[in-house]
């Protein structure tokens, strides 16, 4: 996976939350404040105009920039926790010219790291990172069973949505739908759809 790779994901991003941001603001009404389609919309776009304007010669610095312009564009709780993803990412993938599925899958532990660093999110806390979490996991599994690429980055995707869908029984204990307490019970968790959404949006790129 090249840089024309990575920038092909960030294209798709783009394009996906622009078609389901009505949807995940509509899930973060439920349990939020409505902002979260229109966050990632403005913030994916930001990137996409940043990439075109520097363009990024490795992985690593493409993500980075991304990274840095999530934080910079996004408000919201989501923006500083994806931009720390993405840059984590970024700063895993160092110089290389080409990422592996192995180096993706590690790349992947860094950003969920990131992510729990900031956030203080666990699994269960109904967050992004019940989504982005088993993601990470099901694709060292893949890696380590030696599964092609594409089939990784579906084992991914798959675990990403299984994840996301499996938030709407959890009571949230983080971030903004954690003060409605057991109000929050019966909702998906719209980080933890969007980030389902990131990894289908990976598997896209994959087979372009
Ligand atoms: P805000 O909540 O500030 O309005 P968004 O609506 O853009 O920001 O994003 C909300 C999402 O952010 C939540 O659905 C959840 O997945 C994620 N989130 C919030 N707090 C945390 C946290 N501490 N750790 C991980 N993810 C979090
Ligand atoms: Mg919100």
């Amino acid at each position: 996976m090249n840089t024309q790779f990575f920038a092909a994901w960030i294209e798709e991003i783009a394009a996906t939350v622009r078609a389901q941001r009505d949807h995940l603001t509509q899930l973060d009404a439920a349990i939020g404040d409505a902002d979260h389609g229109a966050n990632l919309d403005r913030g994916f776009t930001a990137a996409q105009e940043a990439l075109a304007g520097a363009s990024p010669q490795t992985p690593g610095a493409l993500l980075v920039l991304v990274g840095s312009t999530l934080i910079r564009k996004v408000g919201g709780a989501s923006g500083p926790l994806y931009g720390t993803a993405f840059r984590e990412m970024g700063k895993a993938f160092g110089e290389a010219a080409e990422i592996t599925p192995a180096e993706l899958s590690t790349g992947l532990n860094a950003a969920l790291s990131g992510v729990q660093r900031l956030g203080a999110a666990a699994e269960g806390d109904k967050t992004m990172v019940d989504a982005l979490a088993p993601a990470a996991k099901a694709l060292g599994q893949a890696v380590q069973d030696g599964l092609k690429p594409e089939e990784a980055l579906e084992a991914a995707a798959a675990a990403a949505e299984q994840g996301a869908r499996a938030t709407v029984p959890l009571q949230a204990r983080k971030g903004r739908a954690s003060y409605l307490g057991p109000r929050s019970v019966g909702h998906e968790d719209p980080g933890a759809a969007s980030t389902a959404l990131l990894f289908g949006a990976l598997k896209a790129a994959a087979s372009r």
